[in-house]
């Protein structure tokens, strides 16, 4: 017997009547189906169409170099990176935005470590975001560092890590893959205990829950904005650094960007106060107003409210999964402070899995080496759709439908 999914809906249905983030779902333009990709590619704000128009036809067309000022090109790095601040619970001048979030993080990498000289060991996650782990690899080479890889959702295996050898711990806040949510402030103060200093990749978090970057005390932290902030494909990342550091951080990429007066165009380089000095080289401009008018949608948006909907959410997937989808397998964690935005289930032909269901509508991904990744967008999704979705993918298992050959042959982008 088919589960009772219009019982499901309709429970859902109330939810939704009830939810007070229910009227910011208007601000998207909305795909066909159930979109649970936000994680990878959030959707497009619709004023973001109006305002490139804007920027394209006069700022670009007709401004030219003029618009460096008159259209406050020149600031956008410095004024996005105020908008972000209060997204991350960091003060103004504290972050900004350009560049990708590999850049930001070889930056804030080697920087940290010449916060620590003398110090031997850069210690990160065995899982992390493959970038995460490539850039820690090439920065200890560089700096003769060792390299230490630890699971850091074990505490204990953590902690062995964390003594007077460490120089910079570079953690994700939440896990890619597994939707694991870290303890920012508890292991912050861990690796604080052991004299080294932290970078934090928020990349997962931002936007999708509340992240305070001051009162967890981190030194530094990265992260991108094209996944729940909905900036654009390729969208500027940011960097932070505690204002503690500001005016010592001495980052690697001085470009003239980074000056404290660029178009000074002095010969000798003068850092910027702050996080302005984590600027490299011009901001790609285009890209950086759509963010800027994609972050309008989060003005009065309270990110408790984001938070609680996100949980209200995936509880509801995995209620539904447990109870009806037995053929898969939950990973996300159960508990609230453990969980991010996302649901990952197991199954051992997930990549087919993923391709029948984006065929119906229903779009996730996958990833390697059984998982099917479902990013949960607060702001654009009710929770009909996650009944729809967790529905769909009930009867493509059912019905066997992923076993058309076509759905095994592989993309290059999962
Ligand atoms: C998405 C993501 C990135 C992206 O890096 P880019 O250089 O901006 O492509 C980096 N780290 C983590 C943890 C991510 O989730």
């Amino acid at each position: 017997m088919a589960p009772p999914w219009d019982e499901a809906r309709a429970a859902a249905a109330a939810l939704d009547a009830a939810d007070p983030l229910a009227h910011v779902r208007d601000r998207f333009v909305h795909p066909d189906g159930v979109y649970l990709d936000g994680n990878s590619l959030g959707l497009l704000p619709r004023a973001v169409v109006p305002r490139m128009r804007t920027a394209v036809e006069e700022e670009w067309g007709r401004g030219l170099i003029g618009s460096w000022n008159t259209a406050g090109w020149a600031s956008l790095p410095t004024r996005v990176g105020d908008r972000l601040a209060r997204l991350l619970g960091a003060p103004a001048g504290s972050v900004v935005a350009g560049d990708s979030t590999s850049v930001h993080l070889f930056n804030a990498l080697v920087a940290a470590a010449r916060l620590r000289p003398g110090r031997t060991a850069l210690v990160t996650d065995v899982a992390n975001f493959p970038t995460d782990g490539y850039v820690a690899a090439s920065v200890a080479r560089l700096l003769g560092l060792d390299l230490v890889l630890v699971d850091p959702s074990d505490p204990l295996a953590l902690a062995r890590e964390l003594d007077e050898h460490l120089a910079v711990l570079t953690l994700s806040h939440v896990d890619y893959r597994t939707g694991m949510l870290h303890d920012m402030a508890a292991i912050t103060a861990q690796a604080h205990a052991a004299g080294g200093v932290v970078v934090w990749d928020v990349a997962h978090s931002v936007g999708a829950l509340p992240v305070d970057l001051v009162e967890a005390d981190a030194d530094l932290a990265v992260g991108c904005t094209y996944k729940y902030l909905c900036g654009g494909p390729g969208a500027p990342a940011f960097a932070f650094v505690h204002p503690r550091w500001g005016d010592v951080a001495d980052p690697p990429l001085t470009g003239w960007w980074g000056h404290e007066d660029p178009f000074a165009l002095e010969p000798g380089y003068r850092p910027a106060p702050g996080a302005a000095r984590l600027r490299v080289g011009s901001p790609p401009v285009l890209s950086m107003i759509a963010l800027d008018s994609a972050l309008d949608v989060f003005d009065d948006v309270d990110m408790r409210l984001v938070r609680a909907k996100s949980l209200a959410l995936t509880d509801l997937v995995v209620d539904l999964v447990d109870r009806y989808v037995p053929d898969v397998e939950v990973v996300v964690p159960r508990e609230h402070e453990r969980r991010g935005s996302q649901v990952c289930l197991r199954h051992p032909d997930a990549y087919p899995v993923v391709q029948a269901l984006i065929d119906r509508g229903v779009v996730g991904d996958f990833r390697e080496p059984d998982l099917a990744r479902f990013g949960f967008t607060p702001l654009t999704l009710r929770h009909v759709d996650v009944v729809d979705a967790v529905a769909t993918l009930d009867d493509v298992l059912r019905t066997d439908a992923w076993r058309v050959p076509r759905y095994s042959r592989r993309s290059s982008v999962t």
